[in-house]
């Protein structure tokens, strides 16, 4: 039986991911509802945020990543060795810790260099990293949504510039993307004092958090129905 926990690494959480919902995600969803499906419950977490519902923005962040990630198995793409390689403890941009990007005014992308020993552990410990790296107080939690709805658009640019031209180029800057989604997301996260990992832990205690079942029996209405 697949099982989530607090200190589960996103690698672990991503296998849950496949035990629970890789079946029903073959079956039903092409990449592109799923991408659909992480706009959705994306937006309704800003919703939650325009309306002061911190509870509603964490039921839906939950939704969607569970949604981002399916998208990352149908894909093949290691989320955790890949948000390592963009953000190795510094800003994907300026390379810094906490980043200086505002500061200095940085203009050009700066080389990151990757030191291993300093790679985060379990998924909470990668929540942690970016709260270094962009300390909430240094923007307001409106700021960190628009960012999060600024990196779901540049996932679904780079999926329509791939899918028009299947190129390695292309595929490489979904990945990119993909990266900084989960930077923005856990970004949003911080900024509302979610313990994203443990909250996962919670609502998928028990597989999928609707039927309860690994793998999940929902049928297409039932996860198409499902309000958060
Ligand atoms: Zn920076
Ligand atoms: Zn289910």
């Amino acid at each position: 039986m697949p099982q989530i926990k607090p200190d589960s690494t996103i690698k672990e959480y991503q296998q849950f991911v496949h035990e629970v919902y890789g079946l029903q995600n073959a079956r039903y969803f092409s990449l592109q509802d799923m991408l659909n499906n992480i706009e959705r419950f994306t937006t309704r977490a800003l919703k939650g945020i325009r309306k002061g519902d911190a509870q509603k923005t964490k039921l839906n962040l939950m939704i969607s990543l569970s949604w981002f990630i399916s998208m990352m198995n149908q894909l093949h793409i290691d989320i955790e060795e890949e948000v390592w390689k963009r953000f190795p403890y510094m800003c994907s941009y300026c390379a810094h810790c906490p980043c200086v990007c505002k500061a200095k005014k940085i203009q050009a992308r700066q080389k990151v260099v990757i030191d291993n020993k300093k790679r985060p552990v379990t998924m909470e410990d990668f929540q942690k990293m970016f709260s270094n790296i962009y300390p909430a107080s240094t923007r307001t939690l409106d700021h960190a949504g628009v960012h999060l709805a600024e990196e779901m658009g540049e996932i679904a640019e780079s999926i329509l510039i791939y899918r028009g031209s299947h190129q390695d180029e292309g595929f490489k800057n979904v990945i990119l993307e993909c990266a900084d989604f989960i930077s923005c997301l856990m970004g949003v996260c911080n900024s509302l004092e979610i313990n994203l990992a443990k909250e996962i832990s919670k609502e998928f205690s028990q597989n999928c958090h609707v039927c309860k079942k690994a793998p999940c029996q929902c049928n297409f209405a039932q996860i198409m129905q499902f309000k958060s």
